[in-house]
């Protein structure tokens, strides 16, 4: 889906508003909390209208509670969190700015059990919770690449800067742009969710057995949970250390008692075969 994003033309109107958000993006280091709101906003109307997203209560209430949990347990937050679930028999989750989370229908098939969906969640809230979108924003902006983007969309499309390199590279690419992590960052995040699943009570060896099937599996290509840059081997050895060295609560939850295959049988029904078919 990465690849073949289309290009949406943006509106050709120019505006002061556009050249202000600019001047405000060029002058400081990072995004703000209301600049990366904005950004988050604008690219979730997008990003919505470009993802089949599953309209499905039970579904969505499942994985936004796995999420809410693990919000709560990351302690005050600068956002609001939003869970979604996209029809997609790939393995992926991504998060845009300001806490719009997505996870593929394909990784809550492939989820073991709930520790390992909450593995894979809690790694994209921690991408939003520690700021990496801010962080890469700023380093892509560095680079000169998302800066020039960001000076042509902001005067054909208007808006923020960064929301117009958004729309000018077309929603999903341009979210993509956004999300490609560094080395650091997915560590980090990794970090984050060997630290927060405990806190709500799941066993964050989850997050290390569904790096298995990621390996296993291999996946999508492009900027995602998967493909980031640790290899999933490094990333196993580096997030097994992380937990060896934790003092976990006894008692930590893996499964949910059927709760999860409930959900996934359900899934299953909504998308048909296709959506728990063969891997490419
Ligand atoms: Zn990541």
């Amino acid at each position: 889906m990465w690849q073949g994003s289309s290009r949406r033309e943006a509106p050709a109107r120019a505006g002061a508003a556009a050249l202000a958000a600019l001047i405000v993006l060029a002058g400081c280091g990072t995004l703000s909390i209301p600049q990366e709101r904005k950004l988050g906003e604008d690219a979730n109307r997008q990003i919505r209208q470009q993802v089949k997203l599953l309209r499905d209560r039970v579904v969505h209430d499942y994985v936004a509670n796995v999420g809410a949990e693990l919000v709560v347990a990351a302690g005050p937050q600068p956002f609001e969190y939003e869970f979604y679930v996209v029809e997609d028999d790939q393995i992926n989750a991504f998060a845009l700015p300001a806490g719009f989370i997505y996870v593929h229908t394909e990784t809550i098939l492939k989820a073991r059990n709930v520790s390992e969906l909450a593995g894979v969640v809690g790694h994209e809230v921690g991408h939003v919770a520690r700021r990496h979108i801010a962080q890469n924003y700023k380093r892509q902006r560095n680079t000169g690449i998302l800066h020039q983007v960001a000076v042509i969309s902001a005067g054909v499309a208007g808006g923020s800067a960064a929301a117009g390199a958004v729309n000018l590279l077309g929603g999903v690419a341009g979210v993509a742009y956004l999300n490609t992590f560094g080395r650091e960052a997915e560590a980090d995040a990794d970090a984050f969710a060997v630290e927060v699943l405990p806190r709500a009570g799941y066993d964050p060896r989850g997050l290390v057995s569904f790096f298995d099937t990621l390996a296993r599996e291999g996946g999508a290509g492009g900027p995602s949970f998967l493909s980031s840059h640790p290899a999933p081997k490094d990333r196993i050895q580096a997030t097994s250390a992380r937990i060896a060295a934790a003092h976990l609560p006894p008692n930590l939850e893996v499964s949910d008692g059927g709760r999860l295959e409930i959900i996934q049988q359900r899934i299953r029904l909504l998308v048909g075969e296709s959506g728990s078919g063969s891997k490419r």
